[in-house]
């Protein structure tokens, strides 16, 4: 390896380090004050007065979400995105991690200043709200905010180290049905009973559900059933995940799904509502020169990541990483901070966000993503190879 690449490596792994013990500070306080999405004053406050102490221009308030910010340091291209989450989970604190998400970024990104000074281009930490309950990056993403971006990275923790995990499109559908009251003993002939209308649909969804892909799901929950057992129910509602692996599948299977409501209605007389929603989870799709970059600096530095894992059976959930996915190159490398067996979303990944193996994985995950940014900024080729593979990724896809 070029020689003057190898000493800004070292310089970076340095600056993680002399940073390490604020890093912590800054999680485990991130931690103990658990916000949820769009509501994370403390944490974005907490982070962009880091960022700015170090020298970042930070600017607030990002698309119309309070929460949402942007901090720069350097000019010009490439510019090197660099994600942040910060939302916690109801009643379970930091149980998906994202106290470290947060810190690996502004550490990698402060780390990477030295990268920035050498060899020109420029590091924008993205701090991207509600992951869990809203997808404030899906709402960013269109608006442009990471188009100018050359490589977009966010490192999640999970229970293994591995590069490249699939994440599948979602769309949620929330459907309503209308019926009329009656009496249900005394006149159940005058009524149109809106709770059928509902558990007809979760019938038709049933036996649509055996003639799909293995790889798509559909789940949803009926959130209003009625009132009371003696009223016939007027109105009823409820709230649906479809999800598949590509767009063109997703689109399919909504109408399918479109179906099961529109003749459940028809059958029972209940008047349908549909309001299709305006937020969509788009499929990942990984920069594997990203990844792999990743892959080897973390080898480096002596942590085994696995490249990818096997998408076949697909274990797989929906992030709006996934949207950034779509503007530019990105990736989105999951890290090992709980032992297997152990879940997201449980009391216990929740207890391991705040563990000594967390905050190891955190300082090694700094400096992997910092020592990628060397490689990127450095090497005209190597950020080149970045770029065609995202186009022809696209044109793949668009095809
Ligand atoms: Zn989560
Ligand atoms: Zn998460």
């Amino acid at each position: 390896m070029d020689n003057n690449i190898e000493k800004l490596k070292q310089t970076v792994i340095r600056q993680v380090n002399a940073e390490s013990s604020r890093l912590k500070e800054l999680a485990l306080m991130i931690h103990a004050n658990p916000e949820h999405g769009l509501q994370e004053y403390k944490a974005c406050e907490w982070l962009t007065q880091y960022l700015t102490e170090r020298g970042f221009t930070v600017e607030g308030g990002l698309c119309d979400m309070p929460t949402a910010f942007r901090a720069v340091y350097g000019k010009g291209k490439p510019v090197i995105g660099l994600l942040a989450e910060y939302d916690a989970l109801p009643g379970l604190g930091h149980a998906c991690g994202h106290n470290l998400i947060c810190t690996i970024t502004v550490g990698a990104a402060v780390a990477a200043k030295a990268a920035v000074d050498q060899c020109g281009g420029s590091v924008i930490v993205i701090g991207t709200p509600a992951e869990e309950n809203y997808g404030g990056k899906i709402v960013m993403a269109r608006k442009g905010t990471f188009s100018d971006l050359d490589a977009a990275i966010l490192v999640h923790p999970d229970v293994v180290d591995v590069a490249v995990v699939p994440a599948i499109a979602c769309q949620q559908m929330n459907v309503e049905f209308f019926g009329k009251a009656a009496h249900a003993s005394a006149n159940p002939a005058a009524g149109i009973n809106a709770l059928d209308a509902m558990i007809l649909s979760f019938n038709n969804i049933n036996a649509l559900r055996q003639h799909i892909r293995s790889t798509a799901r559909i789940h949803g929950i009926i959130t209003d059933g009625g009132q009371a057992a003696n009223i016939v129910p007027d109105h009823s509602a409820g709230e649906f995940y479809v999800r598949a692996t590509d767009d063109a599948y997703l689109d399919e299977l909504i109408q399918k799904v479109l179906n099961c409501f529109i003749s459940a209605g028809l059958a029972t007389g209940a008047r349908l509502e549909y309001k299709p929603d305006v937020l969509r989870y788009a499929s990942m799709s990984s920069n594997m020169t990203l990844a792999r970059l990743y892959v080897d600096n973390m080898k480096a530095i002596g942590r085994v990541v696995k490249l990818e894992e096997s998408k076949i059976p697909l274990n797989a959930g929906s992030t709006d990483m996934g949207n950034v996915s779509k503007a530019t190159a990105a990736i989105q490398p999951v890290l090992a901070i709980a032992p297997k067996g152990i879940s997201l979303h449980s009391p216990e990944f929740a207890a391991a966000a705040a563990s000594e193996t967390g905050m190891t994985g955190m300082c090694d995950a700094a400096k992997a993503v910092a020592m990628t940014i060397v490689d990127l900024l450095s090497s005209t080729e190597t950020m080149q190879k970045v770029r065609e593979e995202f186009r022809q990724t696209k044109l793949q896809e668009n095809k």
